[in-house]
């Protein structure tokens, strides 16, 4: 029997609790953190989003993945978004004859086109046409970039390549083309059946690894629309090509992640760390939520405590201006789920200081289009609240898009963004600095009586305080037009 909205969205997004971070935490399901006592204590930890990536496990593990998230923040009254991260066209080796595999420097390998391997040095791939696509001198990356072939000759059928750099490959490791133009489509079969998936079971986020250009998101906003999906739609930057056209998918998508595990193969990995900052600033310019992910704490999937090196990477990455940091298998299959999260935290609020009493950013009418008068009002009521000195920004919005442009400013007022649509108040969860809360109705005298009452409640506004409040007076369609400061009585 499908239960009522009430009861599989908690009413109350995360509580402005003063311990929780600015900085947004998303942390990828997996075999370490399944059980429902887990998923409780990450979001207790300060987990905002959790990740379940479709590249692993079965249809069965994402719905009992699914269901124990929505429970777990039932049981902690706690909001978490869903984030389902679709594979997109992500070549893998097929089946080895031989594993592991060793590889020379200097070997000889061929890809075939199609039927099994008979002996060792005989690959396949889960990409058909790839041995026709292939041209002589191309290069292909094994084993995370570890391995490297270079196509020395094209035979009917199977393409002949030489070991460059060699190492050990195994069975259905992932296969980067760096330089190869392909023509594998943006969603396969699988990714299509996923996202449907997603849409019914309603999840905040959808995810696509290996975007190339912009319609390729718009494909996918699509095929969610035509499922009844409100998801935000995330491209994940992993891909040469991404980057060439990195203006228009950032405008297209509407969150972007920089995926630094396959960016570091597809493009040189000298030039990861400034393609982050790249990133990074086109979607502070262009009013994107953007996530940093991937190894920020690998070292915990073994150990207790990280390297100095990610500690400095997880803070470089929030003065860089990140939404959202990740951990993969960190959360998923490490030793130490709990304190990756925990520690990521301590991280996150230590480097946050920094920010604090930085301007608040206002981005030009040119960028925020539309949104010119939104953004103008937005910003002045974070210049009242510093002048009279306000305890809160409450922001009431329909569609979220009003806390978007608050978060983007990165002042440090805590905000509490309120809406009456319970999916709203999880896609909130990843944006840096907004709390979120889910109202009956955005009547403004109904929110006036509420978040005195909240205060009182909570006990985290005291008598006296001043809230600045931020609203559409539906005056002029779809825009925020008002500022109103109140008192707690
Ligand atoms: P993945 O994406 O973990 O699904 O590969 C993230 C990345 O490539 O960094
Ligand atoms: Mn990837």
């Amino acid at each position: 029997m499908p239960q009522p909205a009430s009861a599989k969205h908690p009413p109350f997004g995360a509580a402005l609790r003063p311990h929780l971070t600015r900085t947004k935490t998303i942390a990828t399901v997996g075999p370490a953190c399944a059980t429902q006592e887990m998923l409780q204590n990450l979001i207790l930890e300060g987990v905002d989003v959790f990740r379940l990536n479709m590249a692993h496990g079965s249809r069965e593990d994402h719905q009992q993945a699914v269901d124990n998230i929505r429970a777990a923040c039932l049981h902690v009254g706690m909001a978490a978004g869903i984030l389902v991260d679709l594979a997109g066209p992500k070549i893998r080796l097929g089946q080895l004859h031989t594993e592991p595999l060793q590889l020379g420097n200097g070997a000889e390998v061929e890809i075939l086109k199609e039927g099994e391997p008979k002996q060792a040095y005989e690959l396949t791939c889960t990409y058909a046409p790839l041995v026709d696509e292939l041209k002589v001198d191309d290069e292909i990356m094994l084993q995370d970039g570890l391995v490297r072939l270079k196509v020395i000759e094209k035979l009917a059928a199977r393409v002949r390549c030489r070991v460059i750099e060699g190492g050990e490959i195994r069975s259905r490791q992932g296969v980067n083309l760096p330089g190869v133009d392909l023509g594998v489509p943006a969603l396969l079969e699988q990714d299509r059946k996923n996202a449907v998936w997603a849409a019914e079971n309603e999840v905040e986020f959808v995810s696509l690894s290996f975007v190339r250009r912009a319609e390729e998101i718009a494909e996918l906003k699509e095929l969610l629309q035509q499922h009844a999906s409100q998801a935000m739609v995330m491209a994940k930057i992993e891909k040469r090509e991404a980057m060439e056209n990195l203006d228009s998918i950032v405008q297209e998508a509407d969150a972007i992640m920089v995926a630094r595990g396959d960016l570091g193969v597809e493009i040189e990995i000298e030039k990861t760390p400034l393609a982050q900052k790249k990133i990074i600033r086109a979607c502070s310019r262009l009013g994107r939520p953007v996530v940093v992910a991937t190894q920020m704490l690998e070292s915990m999937l073994k150990n207790a405590r990280p390297t100095r090196a990610e500690a400095s990477d997880v803070a470089n990455a929030i003065l860089d201006g990140a939404d959202a940091c990740m951990l993969s298998g960190e959360t998923a299959i490490g030793d130490y789920p709990l304190e990756a999260v925990r520690i990521m935290r301590k991280i996150q609020k230590e480097t946050e200081q920094m920010l604090q009493g930085r301007p608040s950013r206002m981005r030009s009418a040119e960028q925020v289009a539309k949104q010119d008068v939104t953004e103008a009002v937005i910003f002045g009521a974070a210049l009242i609240a510093r002048r009279v000195q306000a305890k809160l920004v409450m922001i009431a919005t329909e569609d979220g898009n009003a806390a978007i442009i608050k978060s983007k400013q990165r002042d440090f007022i805590p905000t509490l963004a309120v809406t009456n649509d319970p999916k709203v108040v999880n896609r909130m969860c990843l944006l840096w600095g907004v709390a979120s809360a889910r109202l009956d109705s955005l009547e403004i005298g109904m929110m006036r009586e509420w978040v005195e009452k909240w205060a009182k409640d909570t006990a985290l506004l005291e008598s006296g305080d001043r809230i600045l409040f931020v609203a559409d007076t539906e005056v002029w369609e779809g825009v925020h037009d008002t500022v109103m400061v109140w008192m707690v009585p």
